[in-house]
C-alpha cells in the first residue's frame, strides 16, 4: 500500500515528469497532429476499476506514453491550425505547477492574500500591456478578474447586466423570464446563447443581429431595429454582446456604435474578444480596442493566443458594483475581518463558483518571462504568416478568400464548391501533417487556417499550403 508521496519521491517523479514534458516539446512535431484512435479505444486499454492497492508512479508514466499519447490531438504541434490556438509555454506550465504545489484555494482574500493581490496586479499589468481604457484598472470602480473561460465571462456579464437592469431584483426575487432580451450577431460564439439558457432566459431571449456578407461584422442599423421593436413590444433589453474576432471568420464588430445603441436602452455592452483581444500587445494591432472606452465589460483569453496554458480568461468590468451585487452571498462560515473591513477584494464574488485556483501565477510567469516585447513578437509573427498564407490562397485561381484577415485567421474555400472543399479538408487532416477546421460563411463551407501555435514557423505554414495546394484538385 502506498502512503503519501514523500518530498523525496515527489522530487524524483517530478524530475521524470518535467523531463517527459521537455522531451514532448522537443518531439511534438513527429506525431500526427490529429489523433487517429477510434471511440472507446483508449478506455479499452485501461483497467475497468481503480487499483485496490496503490501503484508506483512509473505505471502512470508508462501508460501516458503507451495509451494516452496515441489518443492525444497535439494542440501544441506547430501545424495545428484548427479552431483557435491553445498556447502552452514553459513559463506558464511552471507557473501552473507552482500553483498546484502551493495548493491554495483563493476564494477570499483571507484564504491566501497573495493569490488575490497578484491576480489584481497581473490584470492591471495586462490591461496596461493591451492599452485598455484606464476605467478597467483596479484603482477605480472597475477591475479585472481571471475567469476560467470566455463562456464564464459572458455568463457573469449577463448576470451583472440582469442585476443592474432589474434594480437588484436578482438578489431576492429573481428576474421574470420572458421579459429580458439579449442581442448579438449571428457570428458570435454560442457561449452567449448558453449564458441565456443558464441564466434562465432561454435561447428565445436571444436576438441575432445580421452581419455584413464580407466583413461578417454586426450591422448597427439592424440592432437599432431589433431594440426598437422589442421595446415597443414591452421587452427590456439587458445585454448586447459585441465580438472582436468572432469564431467563424474573426469578424470585428463596430463596438462603439453597438455600445451607443445598447446604452440608449440602458443595456449592458459586453465585448467577447476571446481570441483576438490579446493582439493589442502589438501597437499596430490596437484597432482591436476600438470603442472599448464605451463598454461595460471586456473579455479576452490569454489561454488562446497569449502563451498561457488553459484555463485563463481575463475579464474586466468598468464598474464592479453590479457584478458583485449579482454574485455575492456571504454565509456565516465565510465571514472574516478582512472582508468586513471592505478594504480587500474577494474574487469569489466576481465569478460563479466559490473556489478558485491560483491562476494568476502562470499569467504572471508568462508576462515576466516574455515581457511586452516578447509577447508582441509572438503575435506579430503569426499575423505576418497569415498575411503571407492569404496571399498564396488569393493568387491561386482555384481558391477564394471569404472574409478579411487582418489578424491570423484566413477563411477560404475551393471555388468548386462545398463538396470539394469538404473533401480537401478531410484529405489534408487525414495526412496527419496538419489540422484545420471548417466554418460556414454565408451558408458556404469554408476552411479556417488559424495560425497561432507557439512552435509554428514559416516552414510549417508553407508546407501546409503546399499540402492544401497539392490536394486541392
Ligand atoms: N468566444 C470566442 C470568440 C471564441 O472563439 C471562443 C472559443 O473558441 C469562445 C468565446 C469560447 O471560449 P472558452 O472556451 O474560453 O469559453
Amino acid at each position: 500500500m502506498n502512503t503519501h508521496m514523500t518530498p523525496e519521491e515527489f522530487r524524483r517523479y517530478g524530475h521524470q515528469a518535467i523531463d517527459w514534458i521537455a522531451d514532448y516539446q522537443a518531439r511534438v512535431e513527429s506525431f500526427p497532429v490529429l489523433s487517429k484512435v477510434s471511440p472507446g479505444e483508449v478506455r479499452a486499454q485501461l483497467p475497468a476499476e481503480a487499483p485496490q492497492l496503490g501503484e508506483g508512479f512509473e505505471g502512470v508514466m508508462a501508460d501516458l506514453e503507451r495509451v494516452i499519447l496515441p489518443g492525444i490531438t497535439h494542440w501544441q504541434h506547430p501545424s495545428f491550425f484548427a479552431f483557435f490556438p491553445a498556447n502552452a509555454s514553459g513559463p506558464a506550465i511552471l507557473g501552473d505547477l507552482l500553483a498546484s504545489g502551493l495548493g491554495v484555494q483563493g476564494m477570499l482574500w483571507a484564504t491566501s492574500p497573495a493569490a488575490t493581490e497578484l491576480e489584481t496586479l497581473v490584470l492591471d499589468w495586462l490591461a496596461q500591456l493591451l492599452d485598455l481604457p484606464t476605467r478597467f484598472r483596479s484603482e477605480g470602480p472597475g477591475g479585472g478578474v481571471i475567469q476560467s473561460t470566455a463562456s464564464d465571462a459572458a455568463l457573469v456579464a449577463l448576470l451583472a447586466a440582469l442585476h443592474r437592469v432589474s434594480g437588484a431584483a436578482t438578489e431576492t426575487a429573481g428576474v421574470s423570464t420572458g421579459r429580458y432580451t439579449v442581442y448579438t450577431s449571428s457570428q458570435t460564439h454560442s457561449s452567449v446563447e448558453k449564458a441565456c439558457r443558464i441564466a434562465g432566459l432561454g435561447s428565445g431571449a436571444l436576438r441575432k443581429i445580421s452581419t455584413d456578407p464580407w466583413t461578417q461584422s454586426a450591422d448597427p442599423q439592424h440592432l437599432a431595429e431589433l431594440l426598437a421593436a422589442d421595446v415597443d413590444a414591452g421587452y427590456t433589453p439587458v445585454l448586447v454582446v459585441a465580438s472582436v474576432g468572432a469564431t467563424g471568420t474573426g469578424a470585428l464588430d463596430p463596438v462603439a456604435e453597438l455600445a451607443d445603441l445598447a446604452h440608449r436602452h440602458n443595456a449592458w455592452l459586453h465585448v467577447d474578444a476571446a481570441w483576438a483581444g490579446v493582439a493589442a500587445v502589438c501597437d499596430e494591432l490596437r484597432f482591436v480596442n476600438d470603442g472599448l472606452e464605451k463598454v461595460d465589460s471586456y473579455a479576452t483569453n490569454p489561454h488562446k493566443w497569449l502563451l498561457t496554458n488553459f484555463d485563463c480568461n481575463a475579464f474586466w468590468v468598468a464598474d464592479r458594483t453590479a457584478l458583485i451585487g449579482a454574485l455575492s452571498i456571504l454565509p456565516e462560515y465565510l465571514r472574516n475581518t478582512a472582508t468586513e473591513s471592505g478594504s480587500v477584494i474577494d474574487y469569489r464574488d466576481w465569478q460563479v463558483p466559490l473556489g478558485r485556483r491560483f491562476r494568476a501565477l502562470k499569467l504572471w510567469a508568462v508576462l515576466r518571462w516574455y515581457g511586452a516585447v516578447g509577447l508582441a513578437a509572438h503575435i506579430r509573427q503569426h499575423v505576418g504568416l497569415a498575411s503571407e498564407f492569404g496571399g498564396w490562397v488569393q493568387a491561386d485561381p482555384r481558391f477564394e478568400i471569404l472574409a478579411p484577415y487582418p489578424l491570423a485567421l484566413v477563411t477560404f474555400r475551393l471555388r468548386a464548391g462545398d463538396q470539394a472543399t469538404r473533401a480537401l479538408l478531410d484529405a489534408v487532416n487525414d495526412t496527419g501533417q496538419a489540422y484545420l477546421t471548417h466554418t460556414l460563411v454565408n451558408g458556404q463551407l469554408a476552411i479556417r487556417m488559424a495560425i497561432g501555435s507557439v512552435l509554428t514557423e514559416r516552414r510549417h505554414v508553407e508546407a501546409t499550403w503546399t499540402l492544401i495546394s497539392s490536394l486541392g484538385g
